[in-house]
């Protein structure tokens, strides 16, 4: 089968429980020789992830108030799960390390990456990997972007000397040999990473959902898993809001062409969904699945003869860049022109933006129109199936959303409406009801 990396999340490496399941995992397959892992999340709800919790000890240390009581908070779950898995990794050394570096001043990354670097050595000593640390391995350059060769390069010729080996995902080295984390969740991305090193046939992500659902089980009841997704699709789905794995993590994968299979700890027996770059979506759906994002502004802008005036949108767009506001979408008609903007960039600057405008560009009118939600439709299979857009709008039109925006990417595998905010769920409910069916 070749060989298979497994990574981790948060909630797999929350206790010994959690843990001792990793192990049964790992030991029902000899090709599972690489395994990445996250730092010990919640066990339940109302408690804390040990990463927040190491955030929490930097501001503390920052702002000169006492943090031992939180040091320890932090030292005695990591000795809980030590003694409760019988291993010995050294914790008492670790945690005066930590405390030095606090001393003579250190940084959130490193405290941060902690969580991984603790996690990873417990698990190994518990199932009798190897502990391969990823300092030095993952590389960034001066400026904190990642070096994919270097990594690619270094990773595989390490992992080439160990039959079976644990290693901490979420951070790697600056060049000058400080530590520097992803952004948050980004073990998925190490996880990538080493499974591109090691030529896996399958990155698995381990996490507490069985694969991905075809629409948010909070507004849909009991949505269909999706079993096959392209990477593409996921991209678009991502973008807009389904969350289950970091969106840097797909790109590594992707250039190796190794498919991601998301799996449940919980539940093993558990298929998953699989995403690669085949197009292998069998289920028969015309959708692959419904996501959404809230809080969206359009600014629209009419001008007549818009269409023929050389430059209007260079200028347009030059007026956005200058306030640093990124565009989502920019539908257009014929004099006509609509610009998609997440409300969180427009809010104490909104009318400055629209002066600008109108300075700038000029405009015979322009309407804003805050409280905007998008939906996204993807599917890759809605391109040659012929009334798919009908059928979209018969469903919010059935069920009374006034749908105030459309857009189409050239890929024809997403139509993205827009809605007002107070529709959002309805819509999603009428998408998903029209085209997967009512359950
Ligand atoms: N522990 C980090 C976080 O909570 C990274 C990860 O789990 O992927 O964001």
């Amino acid at each position: 089968m070749g060989v298979l990396v497994a990574k981790f999340g948060g909630s797999s490496v929350a206790d010994g429980i959690q843990i001792r399941k990793i192990r049964s995992i790992v030991e029902s397959s000899a090709d599972r020789r690489f395994v990445v892992v996250s730092a010990p999340g919640k066990r339940f709800d109302e408690d804390s992830k040990i990463t927040d919790l190491l955030y929490l000890l930097y501001s503390h240390a920052e702002h000169k108030v006492p943090y031992e009581q939180l040091l320890q908070v932090i030292k005695e779950r990591f000795l809980g799960m030590e003694s409760d898995l019988g291993v010995d990794i050294g914790l008492v050394n670790e945690f005066s390390e930590i405390e030095e570096q606090i001393k003579t001043g250190t940084t959130a990354d490193y405290l941060a990456s902690r969580g991984e670097h603790l996690s990873a050595k417990l698990i190994a000593a518990f199932i009798g990997y190897d502990f391969i640390d990823t300092k030095g391995l993952v590389q960034f350059d001066k400026k904190g972007r990642l070096l994919y060769a270097e990594t690619d390069e270094a990773l595989g010729a390490e992992l080439a000397k160990h039959k079976n080996a644990v290693l901490p995902g979420f951070y790697g080295t600056l060049p000058d040999g400080s530590v520097k984390t992803f952004t948050r969740g980004g073990s998925d991305i190490t996880g990538a990473l080493v499974a591109r090193a090691a030529k896996a046939s399958t990155y698995e992500n381990w996490t507490d959902v069985s694969g991905f659902l075809m629409a948010d089980p909070r507004i849909v009841k009991s949505p269909k898993a999706i079993k096959t997704i392209s990477y593409k699709e996921l991209r678009e789905l991502s973008y807009m809001g389904a969350s289950v794995l970091h969106e840097n993590a797909i790109y590594p994968a992707r250039l190796a062409g190794i498919p991601i299979n998301i799996r449940n700890t919980n539940k093993p027996e558990d298929e998953g969904t699989i995403i690669s770059g085949d197009d292998l979506n069998t289920s028969g759906d015309t959708i692959t699945g419904i996501a959404g994002n809230k809080d969206y502004t359009v600014i629209g802008i009419y001008k007549n003869m818009m269409s023929s005036e050389v430059g209007f949108f260079k200028r347009l767009l030059a007026v956005l860049e200058e306030h640093n506001i990124p565009v989502e979408h920019l539908p257009s008609g014929i004099d006509t022109i609509s610009l998609v903007i997440s409300s969180k960039y427009l809010e104490d600057n909104l009318a400055e933006v629209i002066e600008d405008i109108e300075r700038k560009v000029g405009s015979d009118d322009i309407e804003v129109s805050e409280n905007i939600s998008l939906i996204a439709t993807v599917g890759a299979h809605m391109a040659d199936r012929r009334g798919t857009a009908a059928e979209l709008f018969t469903a919010l039109y059935e069920a009374g959303v006034n749908v105030r925006m459309i857009d189409q990417g050239s890929s024809e595998m997403n139509i993205i409406v827009g809605v007002e905010t107070k529709d959002f769920e309805t819509a999603i409910r009428a998408i998903y009801d029209k085209f997967v069916g009512k359950v």
